[in-house]
């Protein structure tokens, strides 16, 4: 099981706004700032809006190969969507690896793949681990409804972003084959 650090972000206002939600779903997103791991986004973030030229931002967790960096109590409404997919999603950031470098804001250029693969073969592993742990813990969550900022933006419950899949596509991989991997890890 992936080790999980709690550290809640006390001082973002997200947290000071206190809301709470039942979690049905979980969305999956990709930082596009790489090289930043799981635990340095504390410092960035563990801060009012005010001391971030004003954006409101806050996220469940964190993760990296390392591990999971839980920054919100679970079932705290997260500010990761953009969009309706915070009242009821709980939020995971995957930290993306150094020597990425982007083009425009969704567009990566020049990425080595097959030099990142250990890297994002064990990201894969955390974050499959982490899901199967949130299901466990809400059973109103529905494997159905992890999703990727950019399903979210397609449908129209998240803001127009395209992560993780602008980064997985270098592996060959999308969402279906996560929800698979969660699937098969919840019914080995
Ligand atoms: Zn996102």
């Amino acid at each position: 099981m992936v080790k999980i650090v709690t550290k809640l972000m006390t001082e973002n206002d997200c947290y000071k706004a206190g809301r709470t939600i039942v979690p049905r779903g979980i969305t999956i997103h990709s930082t596009a700032e790489p090289g930043i791991r799981a635990a340095d986004w504390f410092d960035l973030w563990n801060k009012p809006a005010s001391e971030q030229n004003g954006r409101e931002v806050c996220v469940h967790a964190f993760l990296d190969d390392a591990g999971v960096m839980q920054y919100l109590p679970w079932d705290m409404r997260g500010w990761h969507a953009g969009g309706s997919d915070n009242n009821d999603h709980i939020g995971i950031e995957i930290c993306e690896p150094p020597h990425m470098a982007y083009w425009t804001e969704f567009d990566i250029v020049g990425y080595d793949a097959a030099a990142q693969q250990p890297y994002f073969d064990q990201i894969w592993q955390n974050a499959v681990e982490l899901c199967v742990f949130l299901i466990g813990q809400f059973p109103t969550i529905s494997v159905d409804e992890i999703v990727s900022h950019r399903e979210g933006f397609a449908r129209g419950t998240a803001s127009g972003h395209m992560d993780p899949e602008h980064w997985w596509q270098f592996h060959g991989r999308n969402m279906d084959d996560f929800r698979a991997a969660v699937r098969a890890a919840l019914h080995p």
